[in-house]
């Protein structure tokens, strides 16, 4: 296979100009694998089960002991790779990324693993997050001669490494990373080591486990169950990990700062099947799905989740309010989020294609609606209509996290305030901007308590405006990143 090759998948998505509307962010996925001589299929396996947390571009890299290749695309972990090609790809150690990129970003570029010489040597990095610093240390790299291929942050970081002056790959790391501040969680691939690293606050995930005598490194546990494997540990805020013929090494790159887990893994991001930081999230999920029962009932005759995010949080509310949890919706899985149509009408049919209510369950029923989250407002809007087109006599909005008033600088583009609905309107002004007979969403106090964390060892950034690690020089959470930057640097 040739070295370093980009393989064109799908024609890039149209820009966000070009869009009707903003997409928003979603995280992205890293796995890695070292000591297995089917490193490549295993990161292939590995990216299939994170593939809910990027589906805009999939890459793998891999070590065969002489050559450090990759390969990468536009498009699904399916699309991108053919099994058959990716099962007969040599080398023992493997480190693979699917990517959703910020608004504008849509570039094949962008697309990760990075894959860079360096001077201790070549890498191939796999980014999640964001660095709030990213724009700073750009203007600086560049004022003194660095030459940036991406507009993605990860490349400050391959810059900083090959900066360092250290010849071995996780010194150079240790130092790079030390210099960096944001939410983020990286996995790279040296010539011969698989390195892994968490922010020091550890907002974003990332586990390590093991698959007989392999070591594998997963943005979420889903991944490694997925494949066989066997959870052994998460990786520590600020922490390093090595791992090599030598075995596993840890090191930390910065002292752990407050602890701030990103609040929305639980909420809405990660797989119900993943345990995050010990948690299993179907569990917390149900969680939240009693607590709004408590918090604010409300008479009606059956209950229904929004798929697939909210089907766990619906069987909590079932349970604790004694209603029957419905079918109400059914969701087309074969559609991807990559489905832009052009025209109005064009985008119209393929959200009824992607969502359709079962008429002969909601009509004439008081119908209790849950759903993770409202952030620009249009999903619910529809989703109500919806209901109430099928014939549904009430529709009870039930939100299992708190209002999202500010933006995310962690690698979450919710973009600038002006476009989350809860910055701009009350709680009674978006329930009339959805359509809803009542809307309740779940209080923070009642969110911490369903996570099982004191709001101090959680990032609720996006609820509360208390942002763990300082947002990008001249932010305000009034702006945002698509204002400020106009998608100029991507979170990966
Ligand atoms: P909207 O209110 O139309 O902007 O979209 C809210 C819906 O999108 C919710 O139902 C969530 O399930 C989902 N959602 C929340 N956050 C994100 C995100 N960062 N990226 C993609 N979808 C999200």
């Amino acid at each position: 296979m040739p070295h370093g090759l980009i393989v064109p998948g799908r024609p890039p998505r149209p820009s966000s100009q070009q869009r009707s509307g903003p997409e928003l962010q979603e995280e992205c996925g890293l796995f890695g694998v070292f000591g297995h001589p089917q490193a490549a299929l295993l990161s292939y396996l590995g990216l299939f089960a994170l593939q809910h947390r990027g589906q805009e571009s999939a890459g793998i890299a891999v070590w065969d002991g002489e050559y450090l290749d990759c390969e990468k695309g536009m498009g699904l972990v399916g699309e991108v790779f053919e099994r058959a090609e990716v099962a007969a790809w040599p080398g023992s150690a493997a480190v693979g990324h699917v990517r959703y990129p910020t608004c504008g970003s849509s570039d094949p570029v962008n697309a990760q693993p990075l894959v860079v010489r360096t001077f201790p040597g070549t890498l191939a990095l796999a980014h999640n997050g964001e660095l709030t610093d990213a724009g700073r240390w750009r203007a600086d790299l560049e004022q003194k001669g660095a030459i940036f291929q991406t507009t993605s942050d990860t490349e400050v970081i391959a810059h900083l490494v090959s900066r360092s002056g250290r010849n071995e790959a996780g010194e150079a790391l240790l130092d790079a990373l030390g210099q960096v501040h944001g939410g983020f969680a990286v996995v790279v691939l040296s010539e011969g080591e698989l390195f892994c690293a968490r922010d020091p606050n550890g907002i974003r995930p990332l586990s390590i486990g093991r698959l007989g005598d392999a070591w594998l490194v997963a943005s979420e546990t889903c991944a490694i169950d997925s494949i066989g494997g066997e959870f052994v540990r998460d990786v520590e805020q600020g922490e390093l990990v090595s791992i090599g013929e030598y075995g596993i090494r840890s090191a930390q790159f910065a002292a752990p700062g407050r602890p701030a887990l990103c609040a929305f893994e639980y909420i809405y991001f990660a797989r119900p099947d993943s345990d995050v930081q010990g948690k299993n999230v179907h569990q917390v999920r149900k969680e939240l799905g009693r607590r709004l029962v408590r918090a604010f009932p409300v008479d009606a005759d059956l209950v229904t989740g929004v798929p697939d995010s909210s089907v766990s949080a619906a069987i909590g509310y079932a349970e604790e309010s004694g209603l029957p949890n419905e079918i109400g919706l059914i969701k087309n899985r074969y559609i991807g989020r990559t489905f832009i149509e052009p025209t109005q009408e064009g985008r119209e049919l393929a959200v009824r294609l992607k969502l359709n209510p079962l008429r002969q369950v909601v009509k004439g029923q008081r119908v209790v609606l849950v759903d993770d989250s409202i952030v620009r407002g249009t999903t619910s809007r529809h989703i109500v209509g919806l209901l109430r087109q099928a014939g549904a006599a009430e529709v009870h909005l039930r939100i299992t996290s708190p209002p999202y008033r500010c933006p995310c600088f962690y690698g979450i583009d919710t973009s600038s305030s002006a476009e989350l609905i809860a910055a701009r309107k009350s709680v009674e002004e978006i329930r009339q901007a959805v359509d809803a007979d009542t809307l309740a969403y779940q209080t923070l106090s009642e969110l911490t308590g369903a996570l099982g964390y004191r709001a101090d060892q959680l990032c609720l950034s996006c609820f509360n405006g208390d942002y763990p690690v300082p947002p990008p020089e001249g932010a305000t959470s009034g702006e945002g990143r698509g204002g400020r930057q106009g998608g100029l640097f991507s979170g990966s």
